[in-house]
């Protein structure tokens, strides 16, 4: 039997936060011929689909499982990079938060991309991609394909938190607000209390169109490129390495790891990193693989009475989320959040009103990176270092395609220390917190993580926090950057520069790293992409 032809006008590689919506939209058109290459399995498995359980997935199938290099910050510890591997990408394994970030995040973008990526020009695409319960804003979107909903059954500890940051004086406001956001319960990609990823809300309404094919279990090797143009993809599909042929353009939606990885596999990035591997350089384009940025989250975990998620994995939970959609496991563990601007982000002159730290809350001890079973009756009140000045990079570690990359976020080296001081700042926040009459109602006064807390100074406890313990929280970012200068890897309409024919549309293009979650962004750039691809 012959296999059935790889030939589209678009393909597209990678079915996550982008893809999958760059795919759905473009294929709204029914003249338009659409591949949709995606490495992962289908997402059947019912622990995609039940939202406590999402810490679950890592390092399981359908997780790329990835480490970075050691951390010298971070005592030398390599940290735990999650990045999804099944239909929705990332969105098929994240915590589901919504939290769009501030206006002047994405007029930061269109300072060095141009107007078309400030806040204004992105409204419409933030409402047409949001179906949000109980709107509290004009630019949230109610009628997208993409449900944002309250949580259904938050657990009583999150309303202790929010009552503890009144205590302590700050405000609590409608979560996603543009501008002065303060704390609030975070709203979360569900629908009717199950997980909603992008392979939910774009691909399944599209899975009949005969425009457009999904194909799952197929690993993207390189792009082919003849002359300057970019005619289609090498892919390994059932152990058989193919063609794909793009008739229009190849777009690259693999995430800010992968994609940087598929550029320098096909000759596009730093020529003496290239020429050390013995890849022929097609573009020399240094920014390839360069302005690695993350968050990095600094956890508390105070020992808590009972009521906390620890109790999620009884029985009678499986049922009551079974039969109704409701209880424990609806929860999408960090199910509260604030901005705060701490005294560094005056000194080191940050811009007036906006904050440097998120202040994350989970009813439950998010501990050991999240790949050890809850301990213990506990919650997390960590600091989440929002504007990070270090930068690291994505490396070819083999000219493998099935061999990681080296992955190097270079936490706290910024040689100003501004990143350190703001999440020791952070951390403070934390701690004041944890003093109020709220917070010390539901907690004992004993610690999960660190262990033996109890017995540590302030000083103690926030060092031992950062330098042991602290993670990602998995919002990579601007590994082929836009922008309008020449060094930039993609200009404003995401064409790779040097080629003809390539585009890209993930998280990788974002230039600077959002005051707040990064699904949203990168479901916008999708669905920017599929306009600049359509001619709007
Ligand atoms: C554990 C975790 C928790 C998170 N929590 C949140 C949260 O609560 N809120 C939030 O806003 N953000 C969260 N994020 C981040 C957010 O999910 C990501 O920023 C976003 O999904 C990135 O979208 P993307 O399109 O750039 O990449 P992805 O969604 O990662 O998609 C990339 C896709 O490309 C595929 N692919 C890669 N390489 C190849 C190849 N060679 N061939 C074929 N296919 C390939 C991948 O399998 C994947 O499906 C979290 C992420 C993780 C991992």
């Amino acid at each position: 039997m012959r296999a059935p032809s790889l030939t589209a006008d678009y393909v597209i590689v990678g079915a996550g936060s982008a893809g999958a919506a760059l795919a759905a939209r473009l294929s709204e058109d029914p003249s338009t011929t659409v591949l949709l290459l995606e490495a992962g399995g289908p997402d059947r498995a019912l622990e995609l689909h039940v939202p406590a359980a999402f810490s679950r997935l890592f390092r399981g199938p359908y997780d790329w499982n990835y480490d970075t290099v050691p951390q010298p910050q971070l005592d030398g510890r390599t940290v735990f990079w999650p990045r999804g591997k099944t239909l929705g990408g990332s969105s098929s394994l994240n915590a589901m938060m919504w939290i769009r970030g501030f206006a002047a995040d994405y007029d930061e973008w269109a300072e060095v991309a141009g107007e078309r990526w400030g806040w204004d020009a992105l409204v419409p695409y933030f409402r047409r991609v949001e179906r949000t319960e109980d709107p509290a804003d004009p630019t949230q979107g109610t009628d997208g394909p993409q449900s944002v909903e309250h949580q259904r059954d938050p657990r009583a500890q999150t309303a202790a938190f929010l009552q503890a940051a009144r205590q302590a004086g700050y405000a609590v406001t409608a979560p996603n607000l543009p501008r002065g956001q303060g704390f609030a319960q975070t709203m979360v990609t569900q629908r009717r209390g199950s997980r909603a990823s992008t392979a939910d809300a774009y691909l399944r309404p599209a899975r009949r169109r005969r425009n457009l094919r999904v194909v799952t279990g197929a690993h993207v090797r390189r792009v082919t490129i003849e002359g300057t143009r970019a005619t289609g993809v090498y892919v390994d599909i059932d152990g058989i390495t193919r063609q794909a042929v793009a008739t229009r353009e190849v777009v690259l939606a693999g995430g800010a790891i992968n994609t940087p990885q598929l550029l320098l596999l096909s000759g596009i990035g730093p020529a003496d990193h290239l020429a050390a591997h013995g890849i022929p350089v097609r573009v020399d384009a240094p920014g390839v693989g360069a302005n690695l940025q993350d968050h990095l989250v600094a956890g508390l975990a105070p020992a808590a009475h009972g009521g906390t998620l620890f109790g999620a994995e009884g029985r009678g939970e499986l049922v009551r989320f079974l039969s109704r959609r409701r209880g424990m496991l609806t929860s999408n563990v960090a199910e509260g959040y604030g901005f705060v601007r701490t005294d560094v982000a005056d000194r080191v002159g940050a811009p007036a009103d906006l904050p440097d730290i998120e202040i994350i809350f989970a009813a439950a001890p998010y501990v050991g990176e999240g790949l050890i079973p809850l301990p213990a009756e506990g919650l997390t009140v960590g600091a989440i270092l929002l504007r990070p000045a270090s930068r690291g990079t994505i490396r070819l570690a083999s000219v493998d395609p099935y061999a990681k990359p080296l992955i190097d976020p270079a936490y706290l080296s910024d040689p100003a220390g501004t990143d350190r001081a703001t999440l020791e700042a952070g951390l403070r926040v934390c701690l004041g917190l944890l003093q109020t009459d709220a917070l010390k109602a539901v907690t004992t006064g004993g610690w999960v993580q660190p262990a033996g807390g109890e017995h540590m100074s302030a000083e103690e406890l926030i060092d031992t926090s950062i330098r042991r313990y602290a993670h990602t929280l998995y919002h990579p970012v601007g590994t082929a950057r836009m922008g309008t200068d020449a060094e930039s890897v993609v200009d404003p309409e995401l064409r790779v520069r040097g080629v003809e024919g390539l585009r890209v549309a993930d998280a990788s293009v974002i230039p600077t790293v959002i005051r707040g979650h990064t699904n949203a962004p990168a479901i916008v750039i999708g669905e920017v992409a599929a306009d600049l691809l359509r001619g709007h």
